[in-house]
């Protein structure tokens, strides 16, 4: 495979002008080509039948629509799609298609091939890190869920960042992917989520972006004791750091952060716990997304009682925190991070080259 081919659905408009510029060709190929990339979801070349056959062959030869090969595929019975896809150097990663009620229809998709924060809950985290994806391997993902579903007439309308990975791990690809989310495929800023372990300064880096981008952060545990256990970067940024963090974040941008919780029967599910949440996120412009343990196979927590869920979020509430408890999507089909690449790898006994590197 040439590695030098562009791949054509990370570029807009302008972007595929200048392409036809440097290639000779006329202008109006560029319109032709973001036709047939963006409305009429082409899936090859060949299949851009109003083309001169040369220019196929050169667009063959130095371009490309993505490298994703699908390797597994599951439908819960809730609509959630959990895809499994190889990248040409054999790593495995996952994107998620949630289907909503209200009409959204939300993309959760990987940063990277594993992930190097090793969180213990955390499906990915237990796999260790491979390597970072490219921008164009981060949008490819919501790419092709986007062109499936405009061919049944709809289009994707959300994306997060919450797939397989650390996205601020691998800001620079992340932040170049989230442009072309916008500006190539119309998605608007405020529909894309940046969901962060906590990376205090690529906090700060983001917030200086300016960017319309809603951005999560994974907290879990009010208590550094608790939190440097489970989430070993809290070691290197704990919890008074990373809310300081966010708070720099909400003053530069105006815009409230939401926080993620897992919750974990016995672990940190208690009354006291939301309390001290509660504390926590005083004078903070913020929401909590509850979300229940999903089981995996490494941790041996468990996802907490609907009356502990129902506790907390009212703790929280009293104490003037907003919160929601997080519908848990296709959980018949091992949707949450990682599961269904650590599934195959079970049944298949490899681990894809993974290799650990804690080192971040
Ligand atoms: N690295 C990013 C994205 C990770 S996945 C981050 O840490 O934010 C998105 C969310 O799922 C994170 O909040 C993560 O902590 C959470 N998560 C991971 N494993 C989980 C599990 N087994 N059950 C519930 N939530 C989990």
């Amino acid at each position: 495979m040439n590695p030098e081919r562009i791949d054509l659905f990370a570029l807009n408009l302008d972007g595929l002008k200048r392409l036809m510029t440097e290639w000779g060709q006329p202008a109006f190929r560029a319109a032709q080509l973001h036709r047939w990339i963006h409305d009429r979801h082409a899936p090859s070349f060949s299949a851009m039948t109003d083309l001169p056959a040369a220019f196929r062959a050169e667009l063959e030869a130095h371009a490309r629509l993505g490298v994703l090969e699908l390797a597994d595929e599951q439908q819960s019975r809730d609509g959630t799609r959990k895809r499994l896809y190889r990248l040409p150097d054999g790593q495995l990663i996952e994107s998620v298609l949630m289907p909503y009620q209200d009409g959204r229809r939300t993309a959760c998709i990987s940063s990277q091939a594993g992930c190097a924060m090793a969180c213990a809950f955390c499906a990915t985290g237990q796999m260790g890190f491979a390597r970072h994806l490219s921008a164009a391997e981060i949008v490819e993902q919501a790419w092709r869920f986007d062109q499936e579903l405009k061919a049944a007439g709809e289009r994707l309308s959300n994306v997060v960042l919450m797939g397989m990975g650390e996205p601020f791990h691998n800001f620079d690809s992340v932040i170049e992917a989230i442009r072309q989310l916008n500006d190539t495929m119309g998605i608007g800023a405020r529909h894309i989520t940046v969901s962060t372990v906590g990376l205090v300064p690529q906090i700060d880096q983001f917030a200086s972006l300016g960017l319309q981008v809603k951005l999560a952060i994974s907290l879990h545990y009010t208590r550094d004791a608790d939190r440097n256990e489970r989430m070993p970067i809290n070691r290197r940024w704990p919890i008074a750091e990373l809310i300081a963090a966010c708070h720099r974040y909400v003053e530069a941008t105006g815009r409230r952060i939401t926080f993620e919780w897992a919750l974990i029967a016995g672990e940190n599910d208690s009354v006291s716990e939301a309390s001290r949440l509660a504390e926590l996120l005083r004078g903070l412009r913020c929401h909590v997304n509850l979300i229940p343990l999903n089981p995996t196979r490494g941790y041996p927590g468990a996802p907490s009682s609907a009356s502990n869920v129902e506790q907390f979020v009212t703790t929280l509430e009293r104490a003037g925190i907003p919160a929601t408890v997080r519908v848990r999507r296709g959980i018949d089909i091992d949707a949450g991070c990682g599961q269904l690449k650590s599934k195959r790898e079970r049944a298949g006994g490899s681990r894809d080259g993974l290799e650990g590197d804690p080192g971040v």
